[in-house]
């Protein structure tokens, strides 16, 4: 059995990234398995090579080894246009040239519910039809009826409980090759869990909503089936999710300041119980 942390390098690891890798950790050592890391830095706007130097750091403090190889997502673009041409030799991904704006109008003008208006998840099917030349600024989105038709099975996604059938209906042609970047999280993703040989994702709950679409994928590319594991996300005592925009401590920050590892170590485990995170409580025991 095999499980990974995927970390994107656009930040400092912080306390939240921590929490997310000891569960991995956790869960490897219960189940005697292997744990791998993968780099997932195909966002070249966002990543920056001294965040991967601090990722090294930080785990090795943290006492999280890991299996060799390591997989950095930048170096494999080959694999991800590979994965893309397929999905195209197949007639299941399309060009699409809309912008954030105009989907907006888009879906301004179809009076769409209030539910289906944030275009990162809904796209009102614009360019699905059009067979828009590639240009430039063509990003490539999964035609999901096509998609349909071609599995034409029931599908579904499974976590260590049960299976979840793969609602179509909920889909809604999402990107797979981004403009700006050539590949979305999505295609690397599977790409890279299949090349990894995962058997056992284990991620942040926040993920959830794309096991199927993941599943999805998968199937469209004949990769193995993995199983899911979506864990809470580690919240401050406000309710506040602890990550970047909620200024939680970086992990390099906490080292800095002379933090006891074993005794981070032990906090985390002890907000397993509720996934939630006292601050004040931890700093008051740094400056002890
Ligand atoms: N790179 C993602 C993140 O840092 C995790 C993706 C995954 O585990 O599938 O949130």
């Amino acid at each position: 059995m095999r499980t990974r942390f995927a970390p994107s390098p656009s930040g400092l690891l912080h306390i939240g990234n921590a929490y997310s890798a000891l569960i991995c950790q956790q869960w490897q050592q219960h189940n005697h398995a292997e744990l791998l890391l993968r780099i997932e830095d195909i966002d070249h706007n966002r990543c920056k090579p001294e965040w991967i130097t601090a990722i090294f750091e930080d785990l090795e403090w943290l006492g999280i080894p890991f299996s060799t190889p390591i997989l950095q997502q930048s170096l494999r673009t080959a694999h991800y246009q590979y994965a893309l041409d397929q999905l195209q030799n197949l007639g299941v991904i399309y060009a699409c040239n809309c912008t954030r704006k105009s989907i907006q109008a888009e879906i301004e003008r179809m009076g769409v519910a209030p539910h289906l208006d944030d275009p990162h998840i809904f796209y009102p099917g614009t360019c699905r039809e059009q067979h828009k030349e590639e240009t430039a600024n063509t990003a490539w989105r999964l035609n999901i009826e096509k998609a349909h038709a071609l599995l034409n099975a029931e599908l579904s996604w499974k976590d260590e409980c049960q299976h979840y059938p793969v609602n179509w209906q909920q889909q809604s042609d999402p990107v797979i090759g981004r403009k700006d970047i050539g590949f979305s999280y999505h295609l690397a993703s599977v790409v890279d869990d299949a090349e990894q040989q995962i058997t056992h994702i284990i991620r942040g709950e926040d993920l959830r909503p794309f096991a199927p679409l993941h599943r999805i994928l998968q199937s469209l590319l004949q990769l193995p089936e993995p199983t899911y594991i979506h864990h809470p996300i580690l919240c401050d005592m406000q309710g506040n999710r602890l990550c970047k925009r909620h200024h939680a401590p970086t992990l390099q920050s906490l080292r800095q300041q002379g933090q006891n590892v074993q005794q981070l170590r032990e906090r985390l485990y002890q907000s397993m119980a509720n996934h939630l995170w006292n601050h004040g409580d931890f700093y008051s025991a740094i400056a002890d």
